[in-house]
């Protein structure tokens, strides 16, 4: 189980287990500079979720060091986001500048101790000074000011006695740190500006550096967890803690991967430049990635809670597919929402051999959904059905209603087509039609054969909705900014027609209208007059996007009855499954719906399971390499056993191989149907550990390549990569990564 903890939990489960705190006590510290989007609720879900597990505390902290961006409506879409994803935080909100005397102090005893200085360079001679990755920088002649004279000038500038820029207070650290940043960073700027809560106070205010580590402190605070931007910074954060003797107990900082989805900017600044551009309707427009917009737009908190869980906290940047949110909110509405019926571009159906009105009895919950409900659809002979449910000229492969083919009304009866009109343009304007009065859905004698059951909605009782329609706000994967947007990213439907049940509900509800997605009753802009609903998401992937999809139809069972557009629910056994292999097995949501809705998979994963507790690396192999060979053959014809995948895991848990070797193991079992052992013997593939056999390859590699090894101790850190990636490559992958990783940082230093 242990295995699928995430470091972090694991860094403080240790921390806790040693004595070294007593209680966990995170924070989550945005700047009030804009609205929180879904890489803030990552890092919410990270610091609450990590203090709730292990009862701790989490605050909730406003870096407000920068009175030139931040504003109150920024806090209260901060406390509005964290409450909405329902964490609370620990008494008040916390406010950095609440700290600024404190910090000020902190600042002078710097001072006194001949650890920072005030420089009086312009910002581009501190830039020049500074030196690069290759070049040592060089002290500004100010760094020999006396401690007198750096109390009083530190003094004056508190008092506003200077100009913005005219003199900064840096620390006094070392011109020549291979790190950059600790070359004598800026720890105070003056800023002659209105702070939005220290009012005028201050013509002084603290950098991040500064206030960050200081403010830990301040609240208590024993893991301090931040993105990788940040990962340099982090010899600041303890030179300034040490220095000033804070160490009782005393925060540590703890980097993470940053999240980033694809089709989607994440910064404030990227963000801010739409709404202020009028390209969005404001911060809280629905194709935003603002929690205020997921929120308008009819996400719920549990499928962002659900989404940041099961992506997993990273050590290294990457891009998620926007598709797993898309499939989190869905997974989430599936079972909870009433399924009603909506037609958005309505056209006539005057079913001529009808009289009279019914009401018929329809479900609102598909009947493998534990939840119970129904309501009466109004009938008669006038009705509207979808423009694409008709087509007078079908390609091959339409199932739905045409001059020659029958359909279904869903939960009413079958019509055929009669005649078609159409206006003056040719297009079809009106359908008249014949309904067969004994092919009503439940007790259906007719015998007639039909392909697909449609959407309906009788004319005289439906009522017009305004809907809109959402799609990608960008239209590339990596969008830069406005030139990069989707002209398509809003669709907005006048005049759909929504059955009468829908609208006697209170607007604060999610529906889904069948074989078109899932809605929500705008919480803006809904009135009675004119009923407004967002699209939240489709009911299945956009096209555009499959090929990481989440399994929905395995190949290898007969498929269900299946309406187009729409995703089959889980049946009770598979739903089961699922719900084991998420809160039991710990496996991400991908995983297990991949597993849940194949037999085949699911069994040949509980077999192996059998053999080895590792459920989520045999997960891993099970739905991505046996499924490959599960496309073409059966179980009984595969060459290989679960068992001797639980061997082959099983030797990548003892880190005897890496996984990648494991792939090309599996490739050879495939084939032969050899034992994994045997083959890891027969080809010499156990993974390298030994440094004694390391060392010298490490060594090597480091003479050939002496213009990358100067650049490294120089500060490029990135470069410890490249030759990770070179000693792997001469050891032909067999090296173990992580001792190369050990062995190749500790020679390079
Ligand atoms: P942006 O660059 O979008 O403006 P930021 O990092 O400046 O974001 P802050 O308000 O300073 O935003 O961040 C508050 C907290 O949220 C920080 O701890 C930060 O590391 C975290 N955070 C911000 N963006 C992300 C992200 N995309 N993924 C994970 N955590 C994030
Ligand atoms: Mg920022």
């Amino acid at each position: 189980m242990n295995k699928s903890k995430d470091f972090l939990r694991r860094i403080v489960e240790e921390d806790l287990k040693s004595g070294k705190y007593q209680e966990v006590v995170t924070r989550f510290p945005p700047e009030p500079n804009g609205f929180p989007h879904i890489g803030h609720a990552k890092s919410i879900t990270i610091n609450f979720g990590i203090a709730k597990d292990y009862q701790g505390h989490c605050n909730l902290r406003m870096d407000d060091t920068n009175p030139t961006t931040e504003d109150t409506k920024y806090v209260e879409a901060l406390k509005d986001a964290v409450q909405w994803l329902g964490f609370e935080w620990d008494e008040q909100v916390h406010f950095t500048s609440d700290y600024f005397p404190k910090l000020h102090d902190y600042a002078v005893e710097l001072i006194k101790m001949g650890k920072a200085y005030v420089d009086s360079l312009t910002e581009e001679e501190i830039r020049e000074y500074r030196g690069t990755v290759t070049e040592a920088g060089k002290r500004s002649k100010y760094g020999q000011r006396t401690v007198q004279e750096n109390l009083d000038l530190f003094e004056r500038m508190k008092n506003g006695e200077f100009k913005d820029g005219e003199h900064v207070l840096r620390a006094k650290i070392d011109m020549s740190s291979a790190n950059m940043k600790m070359r004598d960073p800026l720890l105070y700027r003056i800023r002659h500006a209105h702070h939005f809560r220290a009012g005028d106070a201050w013509s002084i205010y603290p950098m991040y550096d500064f206030a960050h580590c200081l403010s830990d402190y301040i609240e208590g605070v024993s893991h301090s967890i931040c993105t990788l931007e940040f990962e340099n910074n982090r010899d600041i954060y303890d030179w300034v803690l040490d220095t000033l003797g804070l160490v009782t107990p005393r925060p540590y900082q703890h980097e993470f991967a940053r999240l980033g989805i694809n089709y989607t900017v994440m910064s404030k600044r990227k963000l801010l430049e739409l709404v202020e551009g009028g390209v969005v309707s404001g911060w809280d427009d629905p194709r935003l990635p603002t929690i205020a917009g997921y929120k308008r737009r009819g996400y719920t908190p549990e499928s962002i809670l659900n989404f940041c869980d099961g992506i997993g906290i990273a050590k290294a940047n990457s891009m998620v597919d926007v598709a797993q949110l898309e499939f989190a909110i869905r997974d989430d509405l599936n079972p909870k929402v009433p399924r009603v019926m909506c037609v958005l571009n309505p056209l006539k159906i005057t079913i001529e051999n009808y009289e009279g009105v019914e009401e018929i009895d329809a479900p609102y919950y598909p009947h493998d959904v534990p939840k119970e409900g129904s309501r009466k659809l109004p009938f008669s002979k006038e009705i509207y059905i979808d423009q694409n449910d008709f087509d007078e000229n079908p390609p091959k492969g339409y199932f739905r209603l045409t001059p020659l083919q029958p359909v279904r009304l869903k939960y009413a009866y079958i019509i055929t087509c009669k005649e078609v009109i159409k206006d003056t343009n040719g297009n079809v304007v009106e359908i008249k039609a014949e309904y067969h009065a004994d092919s009503k859905s439940g007790s259906d004698t007719s015998g007639i054969k039909v392909k697909s059951a449609i959407q309906w909605v009788e004319a005289t009782q439906a009522k017009s909705v305004e809907v809109r329609v959402y799609d990608r706000l960008f239209k590339n994967e990596a969008p830069q900014g406005v030139e990069d947007i989707n002209p398509n990213s809003l669709k907005i439907i006048k005049n759909a027609l929504i059955e009468p049940a829908v609208i006697t509900q209170r607007p604060d509800v999610r529906f889904q209208f069948e074989r078109e997605g899932y809605f929500y009753a705008d919480p803006v802009d809904y009135t009675d007059e004119n009923p407004v609903f967002n699209k939240i998401v489709g009911l299945k992937e956009s096209s555009s996007k499959k090929k990481k999809a989440p399994q929905k139809t395995p190949k290898s069972e007969p498929k269900k009855v299946q309406i187009d557009g729409e995703v089959v629910a889980m049946s009770e056994e598979e739903q089961v499954l699922f719900d084991k292999y998420t809160n039991e097995l710990k496996l991400n949501f991908e995983v297990a719906n991949t597993l849940a809705r194949d037999k085949k998979l699911s069994d040949f994963y509980e077999e192996a399971l059998l053999t080895l507790n590792s459920p989520v690396n045999i997960a891993n192999i099970v739905t991505n390499d046996v499924a490959r060979a599960l496309k073409q053959k059966e179980t009984s014809e595969l060459k290989f056993s679960a068992k001797q995948i639980a061997e082959l895991i099983k030797m990548v848990d003892d880190e005897l191989i890496s996984s990648k070797i494991a792939k090309q193991v599996f490739e050879e079992m495939s084939k032969s149907g050899e034992n994994p052992t045997q083959i890891v013997e027969a080809k010499g593939l156990v993974q390298i550990s030994d440094p004694d056999v390391i060392l010298p390859i490490i060594d090597e590699i480091i003479a050939k390549n002496p213009d990358n090894v100067e650049k490294f101790r120089a500060g490029n850190r990135k470069l410890l990569g490249f030759f990770v990636g070179q000693v792997l490559k001469a050891t032909k992958g067999k090296g173990n990564p992580k001792v190369v990783n050990e062995l190749v940082s500790r020679e390079l230093q």
